[in-house]
């Protein structure tokens, strides 16, 4: 029956499932991300590289986003490294809705000395990796951790330990087809011990990343997310707590591009007009382009003009 899995997937869906196991002392996180990583590929037209290391961190932020309760909380993870990315910023809503945007989508490197994509090398070493969750409180949480090595999942694991002091598994991979950069296989997983959690269980957990760094080429060769799931952690004990479809989704609008626009101030306005007689304007998570002739701009201008009641 193997041979003939389907190994390009485009009919299906993405899944997000949520699990627990040892009793509910551990809760895991399993996303197949094949599609909104595809999507992010196709409209910021990202390179092979870039493709990998958008791809882990939109499924990190994907994972993390499952966690928001509330209907307009956002969680970003931004990676600011010395390679040349540049920066990289993900979104996600509590919908399950991201979207991503790097600095310099286009660069590609070289494989790296183990013939895989060079994520480290393109994000960089060292830098910081800060985590925004936007609760609908009067100021966004902050969480802040170095940049380790820049392969990213093992950043997301350093940040859980060192900002959270929460040790945590987390895998990344993005599979890319080296002759066309098409991605074949996106997954993540993230396994976290909860409080009281014995440090056996964790040690064992643990243990199983070696096993885990194979789900990306495992689900392009056909097997299920089930299967996987069931492979690493159906000796602890797995219960499936839920699944949802996690989705590339930008939410950008001409008046949100306007209100933009505007905040940049009348003075920034009147040079736009006075120089470029208009404006394009494109948006840097779907590279959608917004055009504003001379006079939407004087629209706009008459909008940030200062009120007469209001001092210069
Ligand atoms: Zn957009």
């Amino acid at each position: 029956m193997k041979d003939n899995v389907l190994r390009y997937r485009p009919e299906q869906k993405d899944r997000l499932i949520q699990c627990v196991a040892a009793n509910g002392m551990v809760r895991i996180a399993f996303i197949d991300g094949t599609n909104l990583v595809r999507e992010a590929k196709k409209l910021l037209k990202l390179s092979r590289v870039a493709t990998a290391a958008l791809g882990r961190q939109l499924m990190m932020t994907a994972i993390m986003s499952a966690d928001l309760k509330g209907e307009h909380d956002l969680v970003s993870t931004i990676l600011k490294g010395d390679g040349p990315a540049g920066s990289m910023i993900c979104t996600g809503n509590s919908r399950l809705e991201v979207k991503g945007s790097v600095t310099n989508p286009d660069v590609e490197l070289p494989v790296n000395e183990r013939g895989k994509l060079d994520v480290g090398g393109f994000v960089g070493h060292s830098g910081k990796l800060s985590v925004v969750s936007d609760l609908g409180l009067k100021e966004p949480y902050v969480g802040l951790s170095n940049i380790v090595s820049g392969e990213i999942a093992i950043d997301f694991a350093n940040y859980y330990a060192a900002s959270l002091q929460r040790p945590a598994l987390v895998y990344l991979g993005v599979r890319v087809r080296s002759e066309t950069g098409d991605v074949r296989a996106a997954v993540g997983v993230f396994a976290e011990p909860l409080p009281g959690c014995p440090d056996e269980v964790i040690d064992r957990i643990q243990a199983k990343s070696e096993q885990i760094a194979q789900f990306s080429e495992r689900l392009d060769a056909g097997e299920t997310p089930e299967e996987l799931l069931e492979s690493a952690f159906g000796e602890f004990n797995l219960v499936y707590a839920g699944e949802r479809e996690p989705l590339y989704r930008c939410d950008c609008s001409r008046e949100r591009i306007e209100r933009a626009l505007i905040s940049t101030g009348a003075g920034e306005l009147h040079d736009i007009i006075e120089e470029d007689h208009g404006a394009e304007v494109t948006c840097r998570f779907c590279d959608k382009i917004y055009t504003f002739t001379e006079e939407d701009l004087r629209a706009l201008l008459e909008a940030a003009q200062p009120r007469e009641d209001e001092d210069e």
